[in-house]
């Protein structure tokens, strides 16, 4: 009797350094305290390939970083391992609706344009018809592989958008997709009937009688990829956030392109998200850094507007050379400008422009540690 007694305590000792183990495992692995503003460490993250600063010798935890944010290409055990072990979260940035490689063998995922014919790459960029149903299968089971290995904090959707080139202040705005599905699904979904006749005449038609109707059409087929890949990671990870990134025109910018073109209603896409990640590349778009915290309340305002949950923010700042120089002082001020309230993190592209310029890597420590 005494010593199934005593076998009963050390039973129940080593139960519960077992659970005490796991729950620390957990604390350290799952994001959910990210996910709760006013109880959360400021994100201060580093975006593309995080990897490359560890080749250099560099410590994240030392560079006072907390998050990764990595390509999916660029993801691999040794890289987890090492984050994990400096202190950071992992955040995947998950490409979703471009796919030049995947079209060389589909080409039926192209996307169409007005003329019926194949869209033509705008600048590096070649989107995908997003109704094509095996990319979307082939997107969703890579998701998944993603979230069968890693533990992670988060997934961020990219390239999140219909076939177009914003990164540039001469945008691509291609109208794009009238392959036969895209109609189909279209006349189905809003019960419109769409005269007979080939793809030219169709498509003008849409645009001449539907315009609008055509507009909330492929903003909902965003939405609704964004609502399928929360399904996802929801499922197999449920403290896991998701993200997106997205082009950070204002609604009027470039006649509205981001909704008519881009296809993107930041009030729906708000309400998917757990993140927003708005792509505030002043270079690119020809801005002052200013700009930067000037969105940042904008977009506050701009959702608060909606009765939905209110995303949490986390802008995505440049310091990448392109298409001119970012210097290391424009690199400091797009830092401070994108680290204002009620921005909740912050992320940086990318490692190559740190790696490339020492004095921007100290301008990142500087204010990453303090
Ligand atoms: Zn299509």
């Amino acid at each position: 009797m005494r010593s199934k007694t005593k076998d009963y305590h050390s039973l129940n000792a080593i139960l519960m350094c077992m659970l005490a183990l796991l729950m620390l495992n957990c604390q350290s692995k799952n994001g959910k305290d990210v996910g709760e503003p006013g109880n959360v460490d400021f994100i201060k993250g580093v975006y593309g390939n995080p990897g490359a600063l560890l080749d250099a010798g560099y410590n994240f935890e030392e560079l006072g970083m907390n998050a990764v944010f990595v390509r999916s290409i660029s993801l691999n055990f040794d890289f987890y391992k090492t984050a994990r072990e400096q202190k950071c979260k992992i955040f995947v940035e998950f490409p979703t609706l471009n796919g030049k490689n995947y079209l060389q063998n589909h080409p039926e995922a192209w996307p169409i344009d007005e003329k019926g014919e194949q869209s033509p790459p705008a600048d590096w960029f070649m989107g995908i018809c997003p109704t094509d149903p095996d990319f979307k299968e082939f997107r969703i089971n890579q998701l998944k592989e993603i979230l069968n290995s890693y533990q992670v904090d988060g997934i961020f959707l990219d390239y999140f958008h219909w076939h177009a080139q914003f990164e540039t202040n001469n945008p691509i705005l291609p109208e794009t997709c009238f392959c036969n599905r895209c109609i189909t699904t279209f006349s189905e979904s809003k019960d419109i009937e769409i005269p007979e006749g080939d793809t030219p005449s169709r498509a003008n038609w849409i645009l001449s009688h539907s315009d609008t109707a055509w507009r909330d059409w492929r903003s909902s087929v965003l939405t609704n990829w964004a609502r399928d890949m929360k399904t996802i990671i929801q499922d197999l990870q449920p403290d896991a956030l998701m993200g997106i990134f997205y082009c950070s025109w204002y609604p009027g910018d470039h006649e509205a392109a981001l909704y008519r073109s881009l296809g993107i209603d930041i009030h729906a896409i708000a309400s998917e998200a757990d993140v927003l990640a708005p792509m505030l590349f002043h270079k690119m778009k020809d801005r002052q850094p200013a700009w930067v915290g000037e969105y940042i309340h904008w977009l506050a305002e701009y959702l608060s507007k909606s009765e939905n949950a209110k995303p949490l923010i986390w802008p995505i700042v440049q310091s990448h050379n392109n298409p001119a120089n970012v210097s290391p002082e424009e690199f400091k001020e797009v830092m401070r400008e994108g680290m204002k309230a009620p921005a909740s993190g912050i992320m940086m592209f990318s490692d190559q422009s740190l790696l490339e310029n020492p004095e921007k890597l100290e301008v990142m420590r500087e204010i990453y540690q303090h």
